[in-house]
Protein backbone atom coordinates (compact mmCIF):
# COMPACT_ATOMS: atom_id res chain seq x y z
CA UNK A 1 0.00 0.00 0.00
CA UNK A 2 1.70 3.23 -0.96
CA UNK A 3 1.35 5.89 1.77
CA UNK A 4 1.46 9.56 1.77
CA UNK A 5 2.27 11.74 4.80
CA UNK A 6 1.60 15.05 5.13
CA UNK A 7 2.77 18.44 6.79
CA UNK A 8 2.00 19.42 10.03
CA UNK A 9 -1.45 21.56 9.77
CA UNK A 10 -1.60 20.48 5.97
CA UNK A 11 -4.43 18.20 7.03
CA UNK A 12 -7.01 20.56 7.43
CA UNK A 13 -8.38 21.07 4.34
CA UNK A 14 -8.94 16.86 4.44
CA UNK A 15 -10.68 17.10 7.73
CA UNK A 16 -13.36 19.77 6.00
CA UNK A 17 -13.81 16.96 3.59
CA UNK A 18 -12.63 18.94 0.52
CA UNK A 19 -10.73 16.96 -1.52
CA UNK A 20 -7.60 18.50 -2.95
CA UNK A 21 -4.48 17.91 -1.12
CA UNK A 22 -1.81 20.40 -3.11
CA UNK A 23 1.93 19.70 -3.77
CA UNK A 24 3.05 21.73 -1.28
CA UNK A 25 1.14 19.91 1.89
CA UNK A 26 3.24 16.46 1.09
CA UNK A 27 5.85 15.87 3.38
CA UNK A 28 6.66 12.25 2.13
CA UNK A 29 5.68 9.43 -0.11
CA UNK A 30 4.07 8.52 -3.84
CA UNK A 31 3.15 6.26 -6.10
CA UNK A 32 2.23 5.80 -9.84
CA UNK A 33 0.27 8.49 -11.66
CA UNK A 34 -3.33 7.76 -11.00
CA UNK A 35 -2.82 4.97 -8.13
CA UNK A 36 -4.61 4.81 -4.56
CA UNK A 37 -2.92 6.46 -1.45
CA UNK A 38 -3.46 6.19 1.98
CA UNK A 39 -3.27 9.91 3.00
CA UNK A 40 -2.38 10.10 6.73
CA UNK A 41 -1.71 13.72 8.54
CA UNK A 42 2.08 14.01 9.98
CA UNK A 43 1.06 11.96 13.66
CA UNK A 44 0.19 8.80 11.32
CA UNK A 45 -3.66 9.48 11.68
CA UNK A 46 -5.61 7.99 8.41
CA UNK A 47 -7.46 11.20 6.54
CA UNK A 48 -8.63 9.81 2.89
CA UNK A 49 -8.07 7.12 0.34
CA UNK A 50 -7.00 9.45 -2.86
CA UNK A 51 -5.59 9.35 -6.74
CA UNK A 52 -2.06 10.03 -6.84
CA UNK A 53 -1.11 12.88 -9.58
CA UNK A 54 2.95 13.15 -9.81
CA UNK A 55 2.96 15.63 -12.04
CA UNK A 56 0.06 17.92 -10.96
CA UNK A 57 -0.36 20.91 -8.62
CA UNK A 58 -3.72 19.13 -7.26
CA UNK A 59 -1.03 15.94 -6.27
CA UNK A 60 -3.76 14.35 -4.58
CA UNK A 61 -7.63 14.04 -5.24
CA UNK A 62 -9.71 11.82 -2.10
CA UNK A 63 -11.72 9.01 -3.19
CA UNK A 64 -13.29 8.36 0.34
CA UNK A 65 -12.41 9.91 3.92
CA UNK A 66 -13.99 6.49 5.08
CA UNK A 67 -10.85 4.26 6.54
CA UNK A 68 -12.62 0.96 5.55
CA UNK A 69 -13.48 1.74 1.95
CA UNK A 70 -11.81 -0.32 -0.61
CA UNK A 71 -10.89 1.71 -3.96
CA UNK A 72 -11.78 -0.64 -6.34
CA UNK A 73 -14.23 -1.30 -9.52
CA UNK A 74 -17.36 -1.66 -7.44
CA UNK A 75 -16.77 1.81 -5.73
CA UNK A 76 -15.85 3.65 -8.55
CA UNK A 77 -19.07 1.46 -10.21
CA UNK A 78 -21.17 2.53 -7.00
CA UNK A 79 -20.06 6.66 -7.38
CA UNK A 80 -21.56 6.34 -11.14
CA UNK A 81 -24.66 5.25 -10.22
CA UNK A 82 -25.31 7.37 -7.50
CA UNK A 83 -24.44 10.67 -9.77
CA UNK A 84 -27.38 9.32 -11.94
CA UNK A 85 -29.83 8.00 -9.30
CA UNK A 86 -28.85 12.02 -8.35
CA UNK A 87 -30.10 13.39 -11.32
CA UNK A 88 -33.29 10.93 -11.27
CA UNK A 89 -34.59 11.86 -8.07
CA UNK A 90 -34.17 15.21 -9.15
CA UNK A 91 -36.57 14.68 -11.92
CA UNK A 92 -34.01 15.67 -14.48
CA UNK A 93 -34.14 14.67 -18.50
CA UNK A 94 -31.59 12.50 -18.84
CA UNK A 95 -31.63 13.18 -22.84
CA UNK A 96 -29.35 16.12 -22.47
CA UNK A 97 -28.15 16.51 -19.26
CA UNK A 98 -24.55 16.49 -17.44
CA UNK A 99 -24.43 12.90 -15.46
CA UNK A 100 -21.22 13.29 -13.63
CA UNK A 101 -19.74 16.79 -12.37
CA UNK A 102 -16.49 16.06 -10.92
CA UNK A 103 -15.56 16.47 -7.53
CA UNK A 104 -19.39 17.38 -6.53
CA UNK A 105 -20.14 13.29 -7.28
CA UNK A 106 -17.33 12.39 -5.79
CA UNK A 107 -15.49 11.47 -8.98
CA UNK A 108 -12.80 14.30 -8.87
CA UNK A 109 -11.68 14.55 -12.15
CA UNK A 110 -14.35 13.40 -14.19
CA UNK A 111 -17.10 15.03 -15.50
CA UNK A 112 -19.93 12.88 -18.30
CA UNK A 113 -22.13 14.72 -20.19
CA UNK A 114 -25.15 12.98 -22.36
CA UNK A 115 -26.33 14.09 -25.43
CA UNK A 116 -29.37 11.87 -26.73
CA UNK A 117 -28.07 8.47 -27.27
CA UNK A 118 -24.29 9.54 -26.80
CA UNK A 119 -22.58 9.74 -23.72
CA UNK A 120 -19.15 11.60 -23.77
CA UNK A 121 -16.74 11.10 -21.01
CA UNK A 122 -14.00 14.16 -20.51
CA UNK A 123 -11.40 12.80 -17.96
CA UNK A 124 -9.14 15.30 -16.05
CA UNK A 125 -7.08 13.96 -13.73
CA UNK A 126 -4.87 10.65 -13.56
CA UNK A 127 -7.42 9.30 -10.98
CA UNK A 128 -10.04 9.21 -13.37
CA UNK A 129 -7.55 7.95 -16.09
CA UNK A 130 -6.69 5.24 -14.01
CA UNK A 131 -10.33 3.92 -13.80
CA UNK A 132 -11.76 4.92 -17.04
CA UNK A 133 -12.42 1.20 -18.29
CA UNK A 134 -14.66 1.17 -15.46
CA UNK A 135 -16.02 4.11 -15.41
CA UNK A 136 -17.41 3.12 -18.90
CA UNK A 137 -18.57 0.16 -17.67
CA UNK A 138 -20.74 1.27 -15.39
CA UNK A 139 -22.22 3.85 -17.44
CA UNK A 140 -22.93 1.32 -20.01
CA UNK A 141 -24.48 -0.84 -17.00
CA UNK A 142 -26.68 2.11 -16.10
CA UNK A 143 -27.50 3.14 -19.41
CA UNK A 144 -27.39 0.19 -21.95
CA UNK A 145 -28.77 2.57 -24.59
CA UNK A 146 -26.45 4.74 -25.42
CA UNK A 147 -22.73 4.99 -27.06
CA UNK A 148 -19.72 6.03 -25.01
CA UNK A 149 -17.32 9.00 -26.82
CA UNK A 150 -14.41 10.23 -24.94
CA UNK A 151 -13.33 13.99 -25.25
CA UNK A 152 -10.09 14.21 -22.86
CA UNK A 153 -8.57 17.17 -24.85
CA UNK A 154 -9.14 19.96 -22.44
CA UNK A 155 -6.22 22.26 -21.97
CA UNK A 156 -5.76 21.49 -18.35
CA UNK A 157 -4.85 17.33 -19.00
CA UNK A 158 -1.28 19.22 -20.13
CA UNK A 159 -0.67 20.60 -16.40
CA UNK A 160 -1.48 17.16 -15.07
CA UNK A 161 0.71 15.41 -17.06
CA UNK A 162 -1.80 13.32 -19.20
CA UNK A 163 -1.99 12.92 -23.01
CA UNK A 164 -4.96 13.79 -24.90
CA UNK A 165 -7.40 11.14 -25.88
CA UNK A 166 -10.42 11.54 -27.67
CA UNK A 167 -12.99 9.18 -29.91
CA UNK A 168 -15.07 6.52 -30.01
CA UNK A 169 -14.96 3.55 -26.99
CA UNK A 170 -14.60 0.57 -28.98
CA UNK A 171 -16.87 -1.37 -29.90
CA UNK A 172 -18.61 2.17 -30.32
CA UNK A 173 -19.00 4.22 -33.63
CA UNK A 174 -20.97 6.13 -36.05
CA UNK A 175 -22.18 9.68 -36.27
CA UNK A 176 -21.33 11.92 -33.76
CA UNK A 177 -23.46 14.38 -34.65
CA UNK A 178 -26.79 13.86 -32.74
CA UNK A 179 -30.15 16.14 -31.73
CA UNK A 180 -31.09 17.08 -28.31
CA UNK A 181 -34.37 18.52 -27.24
CA UNK A 182 -33.66 21.03 -24.79
CA UNK A 183 -36.95 23.19 -23.27
CA UNK A 184 -38.46 22.09 -25.97
CA UNK A 185 -35.95 23.44 -28.77
CA UNK A 186 -33.85 20.93 -30.68
CA UNK A 187 -30.34 21.64 -31.00
CA UNK A 188 -27.63 19.67 -33.17
CA UNK A 189 -24.58 18.77 -31.24
CA UNK A 190 -21.29 17.55 -32.34
CA UNK A 191 -19.54 15.69 -29.78
CA UNK A 192 -16.33 15.15 -31.53
CA UNK A 193 -15.92 18.83 -32.52
CA UNK A 194 -17.99 20.74 -30.58
CA UNK A 195 -16.80 23.12 -27.56
CA UNK A 196 -15.90 21.09 -23.81
CA UNK A 197 -18.07 18.03 -24.67
CA UNK A 198 -20.23 19.40 -27.44
CA UNK A 199 -22.37 21.94 -25.85
CA UNK A 200 -22.88 23.87 -23.14
CA UNK A 201 -25.50 22.33 -20.83
CA UNK A 202 -25.08 24.43 -17.85
CA UNK A 203 -26.93 27.66 -19.35
CA UNK A 204 -29.97 25.07 -19.59
CA UNK A 205 -31.90 26.92 -17.30
CA UNK A 206 -30.51 30.53 -17.88
CA UNK A 207 -31.90 29.73 -21.74
CA UNK A 208 -35.49 28.72 -20.19
CA UNK A 209 -35.12 32.01 -18.40
CA UNK A 210 -34.53 34.18 -20.71
CA UNK A 211 -37.41 32.78 -23.11
CA UNK A 212 -39.79 33.51 -20.35
CA UNK A 213 -38.88 36.99 -20.35
CA UNK A 214 -38.67 37.85 -23.40
CA UNK A 215 -42.52 35.94 -23.82
CA UNK A 216 -43.92 38.03 -20.74
CA UNK A 217 -42.25 41.27 -21.10
CA UNK A 218 -43.21 41.14 -24.42
CA UNK A 219 -39.63 42.18 -25.84
CA UNK A 220 -38.70 41.71 -29.89
CA UNK A 221 -35.60 43.17 -30.45
CA UNK A 222 -32.53 40.61 -29.02
CA UNK A 223 -29.00 40.86 -28.96
CA UNK A 224 -27.23 37.56 -28.44
CA UNK A 225 -23.32 37.92 -27.74
CA UNK A 226 -21.03 34.73 -27.94
CA UNK A 227 -23.80 32.82 -29.42
CA UNK A 228 -21.94 29.69 -30.18
CA UNK A 229 -24.78 27.13 -31.27
CA UNK A 230 -27.92 29.76 -30.58
CA UNK A 231 -28.80 28.69 -27.49
CA UNK A 232 -30.30 32.02 -26.28
CA UNK A 233 -30.98 33.16 -29.79
CA UNK A 234 -33.36 29.65 -30.34
CA UNK A 235 -34.83 30.35 -26.36
CA UNK A 236 -35.95 34.56 -27.99
CA UNK A 237 -37.22 32.76 -30.90
CA UNK A 238 -39.20 30.49 -28.69
CA UNK A 239 -40.31 33.68 -26.83
CA UNK A 240 -41.58 35.91 -29.43
CA UNK A 241 -38.77 38.09 -30.79
CA UNK A 242 -38.84 39.20 -34.03
CA UNK A 243 -35.17 39.83 -34.44
CA UNK A 244 -32.48 38.52 -32.86
CA UNK A 245 -28.95 39.37 -33.63
CA UNK A 246 -26.50 36.72 -32.87
CA UNK A 247 -22.77 37.23 -32.89
CA UNK A 248 -19.57 35.03 -32.29
CA UNK A 249 -16.32 34.43 -33.72
CA UNK A 250 -16.89 31.17 -34.68
CA UNK A 251 -18.23 30.31 -38.09
CA UNK A 252 -18.67 26.86 -37.63
CA UNK A 253 -20.42 27.56 -34.27
CA UNK A 254 -22.59 30.16 -36.26
CA UNK A 255 -23.34 27.92 -39.29
CA UNK A 256 -24.80 25.47 -36.91
CA UNK A 257 -26.86 28.18 -35.02
CA UNK A 258 -28.52 28.74 -38.55
CA UNK A 259 -29.22 25.23 -38.89
CA UNK A 260 -30.60 25.41 -35.35
CA UNK A 261 -33.23 28.29 -36.53
CA UNK A 262 -34.11 25.71 -39.17
CA UNK A 263 -34.33 22.84 -37.48
CA UNK A 264 -37.16 24.44 -35.10
CA UNK A 265 -38.75 25.66 -38.44
CA UNK A 266 -38.26 29.83 -37.31
CA UNK A 267 -38.26 31.97 -39.81
CA UNK A 268 -34.74 32.62 -40.41
CA UNK A 269 -35.45 36.46 -41.82
CA UNK A 270 -36.36 36.68 -37.82
CA UNK A 271 -32.37 36.68 -37.54
CA UNK A 272 -28.94 37.82 -38.22
CA UNK A 273 -25.72 36.33 -37.69
CA UNK A 274 -22.47 38.02 -37.26
CA UNK A 275 -19.34 36.39 -37.51
CA UNK A 276 -17.04 38.88 -35.58
CA UNK A 277 -15.42 39.75 -32.20
CA UNK A 278 -18.30 40.67 -30.22
CA UNK A 279 -16.11 43.92 -28.69
CA UNK A 280 -15.85 45.10 -31.89
CA UNK A 281 -19.25 44.34 -32.88
CA UNK A 282 -21.11 46.14 -29.55
CA UNK A 283 -18.81 49.54 -30.81
CA UNK A 284 -20.34 49.26 -34.05
CA UNK A 285 -23.47 49.36 -32.62
CA UNK A 286 -23.18 51.80 -30.63
CA UNK A 287 -21.76 54.17 -33.31
CA UNK A 288 -24.92 53.30 -35.25
CA UNK A 289 -27.16 54.05 -32.74
CA UNK A 290 -28.84 50.66 -32.45
CA UNK A 291 -31.12 50.06 -29.42
CA UNK A 292 -32.34 46.34 -28.00
CA UNK A 293 -35.07 45.12 -26.14
CA UNK A 294 -32.69 42.20 -24.29
CA UNK A 295 -29.05 41.79 -24.67
CA UNK A 296 -27.38 38.35 -23.51
CA UNK A 297 -23.23 38.32 -22.87
CA UNK A 298 -22.27 34.83 -22.47
CA UNK A 299 -18.45 34.92 -22.97
CA UNK A 300 -15.80 32.54 -21.97
CA UNK A 301 -14.00 32.28 -19.76
CA UNK A 302 -12.05 35.29 -19.21
CA UNK A 303 -10.12 34.27 -15.87
CA UNK A 304 -8.35 30.86 -16.17
CA UNK A 305 -6.48 31.86 -13.49
CA UNK A 306 -6.21 33.59 -10.24
CA UNK A 307 -3.60 35.58 -11.97
CA UNK A 308 -5.60 37.10 -14.81
CA UNK A 309 -8.68 38.68 -12.36
CA UNK A 310 -7.93 41.36 -13.17
CA UNK A 311 -7.34 41.72 -16.35
CA UNK A 312 -10.61 39.85 -16.86
CA UNK A 313 -12.85 42.26 -14.68
CA UNK A 314 -11.62 44.92 -17.00
CA UNK A 315 -12.48 42.76 -20.05
CA UNK A 316 -16.02 42.18 -18.24
CA UNK A 317 -16.65 45.83 -17.73
CA UNK A 318 -15.94 46.53 -21.27
CA UNK A 319 -18.85 44.68 -22.39
CA UNK A 320 -20.92 44.99 -20.18
CA UNK A 321 -20.41 48.85 -20.14
CA UNK A 322 -21.15 48.68 -24.01
CA UNK A 323 -24.45 46.74 -23.86
CA UNK A 324 -25.99 49.36 -21.19
CA UNK A 325 -25.49 52.05 -23.57
CA UNK A 326 -27.07 49.33 -26.06
CA UNK A 327 -30.30 48.74 -23.85
CA UNK A 328 -33.02 50.72 -24.33
CA UNK A 329 -34.81 51.91 -21.22
CA UNK A 330 -36.30 49.34 -19.08
CA UNK A 331 -34.31 46.70 -21.67
CA UNK A 332 -32.96 43.33 -20.17
CA UNK A 333 -29.50 42.32 -19.55
CA UNK A 334 -28.59 38.19 -19.08
CA UNK A 335 -25.12 39.10 -18.28
CA UNK A 336 -22.78 35.84 -17.31
CA UNK A 337 -19.34 35.10 -16.21
CA UNK A 338 -17.97 31.17 -16.31
CA UNK A 339 -14.45 32.20 -14.82
CA UNK A 340 -14.26 30.61 -11.37
CA UNK A 341 -11.64 32.92 -10.40
CA UNK A 342 -14.38 35.59 -10.57
CA UNK A 343 -16.93 34.92 -7.44
CA UNK A 344 -20.24 36.12 -7.17
CA UNK A 345 -19.66 39.18 -5.49
CA UNK A 346 -16.55 40.51 -7.47
CA UNK A 347 -18.77 40.14 -10.89
CA UNK A 348 -21.74 41.99 -9.53
CA UNK A 349 -19.19 44.71 -8.64
CA UNK A 350 -17.70 44.86 -12.22
CA UNK A 351 -21.14 44.99 -13.70
CA UNK A 352 -21.67 47.76 -11.43
CA UNK A 353 -19.00 49.72 -12.77
CA UNK A 354 -19.88 49.44 -15.67
CA UNK A 355 -23.60 50.94 -15.21
CA UNK A 356 -21.47 53.76 -13.52
CA UNK A 357 -19.76 54.73 -17.01
CA UNK A 358 -22.65 53.82 -18.60
CA UNK A 359 -24.89 56.54 -16.23
CA UNK A 360 -27.57 54.14 -15.52
CA UNK A 361 -28.97 52.14 -12.87
CA UNK A 362 -30.24 48.71 -13.54
CA UNK A 363 -32.58 46.16 -10.62
CA UNK A 364 -30.79 42.78 -9.88
CA UNK A 365 -34.35 40.84 -11.14
CA UNK A 366 -32.56 37.45 -10.56
CA UNK A 367 -29.39 35.91 -10.17
CA UNK A 368 -28.90 32.41 -12.12
CA UNK A 369 -26.21 29.94 -12.17
CA UNK A 370 -25.65 26.15 -13.33
CA UNK A 371 -28.70 23.87 -13.30
CA UNK A 372 -29.13 20.79 -10.67
CA UNK A 373 -27.41 18.29 -12.97
CA UNK A 374 -24.15 20.50 -11.98
CA UNK A 375 -24.65 19.85 -8.74
CA UNK A 376 -22.73 22.44 -5.92
CA UNK A 377 -21.72 20.83 -2.53
CA UNK A 378 -21.25 22.26 0.53
CA UNK A 379 -17.54 20.73 0.84
CA UNK A 380 -16.42 21.85 -3.02
CA UNK A 381 -17.47 25.71 -2.94
CA UNK A 382 -14.71 25.68 -6.19
CA UNK A 383 -17.79 23.55 -8.32
CA UNK A 384 -19.44 27.00 -8.08
CA UNK A 385 -17.85 28.82 -11.47
CA UNK A 386 -21.02 29.92 -13.26
CA UNK A 387 -23.21 33.35 -12.35
CA UNK A 388 -25.78 35.35 -13.86
CA UNK A 389 -27.17 38.42 -13.38
CA UNK A 390 -30.96 39.32 -14.72
CA UNK A 391 -30.92 42.82 -15.29
CA UNK A 392 -33.48 45.39 -16.26
CA UNK A 393 -31.86 48.40 -16.72
CA UNK A 394 -33.71 51.26 -15.07
N1 LIG B 1 -24.08 31.25 -25.01
C1 LIG B 1 -23.61 30.01 -25.58
C2 LIG B 1 -22.26 29.60 -25.04
C3 LIG B 1 -21.17 30.61 -25.24
S1 LIG B 1 -19.57 29.94 -25.22
C4 LIG B 1 -24.65 28.92 -25.38
O1 LIG B 1 -25.69 29.19 -24.76
O2 LIG B 1 -24.44 27.81 -25.85
C5 LIG B 1 -18.59 31.27 -25.72
C6 LIG B 1 -18.61 31.57 -27.21
O3 LIG B 1 -17.88 32.77 -27.39
C7 LIG B 1 -17.95 30.56 -28.12
O4 LIG B 1 -18.87 30.13 -29.08
C8 LIG B 1 -16.78 31.31 -28.79
O5 LIG B 1 -16.63 30.98 -30.16
C9 LIG B 1 -17.20 32.74 -28.63
N2 LIG B 1 -16.16 33.74 -28.55
C10 LIG B 1 -15.03 33.73 -27.82
N3 LIG B 1 -14.39 34.91 -27.90
C11 LIG B 1 -15.13 35.70 -28.71
C12 LIG B 1 -15.01 37.05 -29.17
N4 LIG B 1 -14.00 37.81 -28.80
N5 LIG B 1 -15.97 37.54 -29.97
C13 LIG B 1 -17.02 36.77 -30.35
N6 LIG B 1 -17.18 35.50 -29.93
C14 LIG B 1 -16.25 34.97 -29.12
Amino acid sequence: MNIVRLHPGKERSLLRRHPWVFAGSVARGGADSGDTVRVEADDGRFLAWAAYSPRSQIRLRAWSFDPDQRIDAAFIAARVDAAIDRRRALGLDLGACRLVHGESDGLPGCIVDRYADVVVLQSGSAGIDRWKPHIVAALRAALPEVRVYERSDAALREREGLRPATGWIPPDGGDTAVEIVENGLRLGVDVATGHKTGFYLDQRDARARFADVVRSQGLRRVLNCFCYTGGFSLAALAGGATEVVSVDSSGTALDLAAMNVARNGFDPARTRFVDADVNATLRDLRARGERFDAIVLDPPKFAASAQQVERAARAYKDINRLAFHLLRPGGWLFTFSCSGGVGGELFQKIVAGAALDAQCDAQIVARTGAGADHPLTLHFPEGEYLKGLLLRKD
